[in-house]
This record gives C-alpha cells, sequence and structure tokens, in this order.
C-alpha cells in the first residue's frame, strides 16, 4: 500500500495538461513512498488517451470506457472501484472544475482526508501538502494524517511528464450504476466561442488602464498583428467587455504561456496566481511602482495609449 493512483482529464477528445502534470507530481511523490505509479482515464476514446498518457515513469494505466465527457456518478464511482482495486497510499485529482466536482464525494465516501489545491507535495513517513493562502500570500505546509490520503492538485505547477514509458495498459471494469441525483443533459462551452486561453500561447492581457470599452479595439489590433490570445484582468469581465473564459487569475483562468504580455494591469495577487507561470512576462503600466513590474521579465513604464500603437507598428 504505497503506490499513487492519479486520475486524468480529458475534454472534448483532448487531454488538458493536468493529465501530464499530475504523472509528473505523481511519479516524485511514488519515489518518495517507495511504490508504483497508476493512471486512471475514464471515458472518452480511452485506447488513445492511454497511449499518450504512457510517459516516463509511470508504471500502469488503467481505462474506465464509460461516457465521452465528464459525468459526476461515472467518475466517482470508477475511482472509488480503482481505489479499492490497488489501495493506493496516496490518490491524486486535478484541482479542476471537474477535480472539485468528484474529489470531495470520493473522498467522503472512502473516508479519506482531502486536501485540495496543493502546490507542492512531500513524503517522508507520511504526506505533507503545501498550500497557498490569503491570495497567494501565505504558503502553508498540511501534514496529512490516516494510512491513505485524497489530494488534489493545482494546474501548472508542476511540468507536464515527457518520454515514452512503458506502462502496463488495462481495461478496467466497472459496473456503474445509474443514479437519478445527477443526469448529464449536454455539455456546454462558457461564453466567448471556443477559445481556451490556458492553451494559448502568447496572451496579450489587458486591464483596467484601457479605461473603456471602446478602446478595446486598440489591443484587438495588436492581437491581429502578434497573432496572440486575448485575456485580462477581474475588472474587464465585471464591466462585460469581455466574457469570463478569458479572465486569468485566482477565480478565472491559470495561463502558462511563453509570452504574457500585461497592459494597463496593477498586478494584484488574485491575477498573478493565474499567470505567473508564464515563461516571460512583459507589462506596459504608467506606474513605475505598480506591482506587475516586481515579477516581470521586461518592462515599459509608459502610457499604453502611446506604447500599443507603437508596438503594432513595430509587429506589423
Ligand atoms: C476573491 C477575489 C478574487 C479575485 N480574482 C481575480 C482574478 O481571477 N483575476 C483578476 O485579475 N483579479 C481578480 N480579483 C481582483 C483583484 O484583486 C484586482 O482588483 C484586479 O486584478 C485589478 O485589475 P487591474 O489590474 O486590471 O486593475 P487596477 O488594479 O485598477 O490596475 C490598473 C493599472 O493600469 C495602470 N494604468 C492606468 N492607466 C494606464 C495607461 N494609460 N497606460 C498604462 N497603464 C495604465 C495603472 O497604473 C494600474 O496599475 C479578485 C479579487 C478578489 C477579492
Amino acid at each position: 500500500m504505497s503506490d499513487v493512483l492519479a486520475v486524468t482529464e480529458h475534454r472534448r477528445g483532448e487531454l488538458r495538461d493536468v493529465s501530464f502534470e499530475v504523472i509528473t507530481a505523481g511519479r516524485n511523490l511514488a519515489d518518495e513512498t517507495g511504490g508504483d505509479l497508476h493512471l486512471a482515464v475514464i471515458g472518452g476514446d480511452t485506447e488513445s488517451f492511454a497511449d499518450s498518457l504512457n510517459r516516463e515513469g509511470v508504471d500502469a494505466v488503467h481505462t474506465v470506457s464509460e461516457g465521452e465527457e465528464f459525468d459526476h456518478d461515472v467518475y466517482t464511482q470508477a475511482v472509488e472501484a480503482l481505489h479499492a482495486d490497488l489501495d493506493p497510499e496516496v490518490l491524486l485529482m486535478p484541482n479542476s472544475v471537474n477535480g472539485l466536482d468528484y474529489a470531495p464525494a470520493v473522498a467522503n465516501s472512502l473516508d479519506l482526508p482531502l486536501v485540495t489545491d496543493a502546490v507542492g507535495l512531500d513524503y517522508d513517513d507520511g504526506l505533507t501538502v503545501t498550500r497557498e493562502m490569503y491570495g497567494s500570500k501565505v504558503e502553508t505546509t498540511v501534514e496529512v494524517s490516516g494510512d491513505q490520503q485524497a489530494v488534489t492538485i493545482r494546474s501548472a505547477e508542476w511540468p507536464a511528464a515527457e518520454g515514452v514509458g512503458d506502462a502496463e495498459i488495462a481495461e478496467f471494469d466497472v459496473d456503474i450504476e445509474a443514479d437519478d441525483g445527477s443526469v448529464v443533459t449536454g455539455f456546454e462551452e462558457v461564453g466567448g466561442g471556443d477559445v481556451d486561453i490556458s492553451e494559448a500561447d502568447f496572451i496579450v492581457s489587458i486591464g483596467r488602464g484601457i479605461e473603456e470599452e471602446d478602446n478595446l479595439p486598440l489591443i484587438e489590433d495588436l492581437v491581429e498583428a502578434t497573432d496572440a490570445t486575448l485575456a485580462s484582468s477581474r475588472p474587464i469581465v465585471d464591466n462585460g467587455w469581455l466574457p469570463k473564459n478569458r479572465q486569468v487569475g485566482q477565480s478565472g483562468k491559470v495561463v502558462t504561456p511563453t509570452v504574457y504580455l500585461a497592459i494597463g494591469i496593477s498586478g494584484a495577487v488574485q491575477h498573478v496566481a493565474g499567470m505567473k507561470g508564464a515563461d516571460t512576462i512583459i507589462a506596459v503600466n504608467t506606474d513605475p511602482n505598480a506591482p506587475i513590474f516586481d515579477i516581470a521579465d521586461y518592462g515599459i513604464v509608459g502610457d499604453l495609449f502611446e506604447v500599443v500603437p507603437e508596438l503594432i507598428e513595430e509587429f506589423e
């Protein structure tokens, strides 16, 4: 009982990045517990998902062919059954919308302590989980009691696993009992089209510095000239100028682009929580003391209404 079981995630036929990150987190932990790393992939095209998930360090991939998209009842029952079969020491799940849907139900049913939103994991005679609190201002470490534990991990905190592995891939049979308590009626994307900013490589992100909605076309010109993806801080979404799926931050999305160009964004902790994983951060702000400059790799102290047209000209 020193194995690690990690649950992967997919949406609309594609594995999500966190599926490869949970491999890295799980492998590191399994090295410390001295056990094997098992993955669970539930629903969708499990065969091709299992092939992609067969990365270095994975010992086994268990597939449960049931349904296409996420379903609370299927995930809950499949993870519970796999847990009963494998008896792992630690159960890892993504701290995603889906993960936070089934993880508490699974932990409750299996009577496991559950720690959510982990940004670090350590095992030395027991599990210690690192979490962030007060809008990422404070880090806490939680020593988790019990012989078996459940943890949800934050996306973009561990690098994605790479390299082809030699995992055993096996279908896991589980009888899913229909439960009238919840019924999946379909899959609907949050407004704003099919753009997923968490997958974008170059993000132009705007904040309250743009002052009013009428100034959006200027930014859109820059987005076009740089072939970037448009995102924003929360006030822009709260004002209804951009849809919710463009919001970066603690209550928005976590992004990990190669370049994050922050325009007229102050760098509040709730915003930084969503973009600090970018490879290169460039900030444009009139205030030289804006906190965004503390984490920026390059900064332009200047008025965006002067800087952005020059950037557009340069890129065109
Ligand atoms: C529970 C909770 C969750 C939250 N979640 C999120 C979240 O997910 N994402 C998020 O972004 N925020 C979130 N917030 C809000 C957050 O605290 C900040 O209020 C927000 O990030 C500020 O957005 P901003 O940087 O666009 O605006 P401001 O803080 O107002 O900053 C605007 C910046 O623009 C600069 N500026 C002004 N004019 C110009 C100009 N002409 N040219 C260049 N620069 C200029 C200013 O110097 C300033 O630095 C959350 C808050 C709470 C309480």
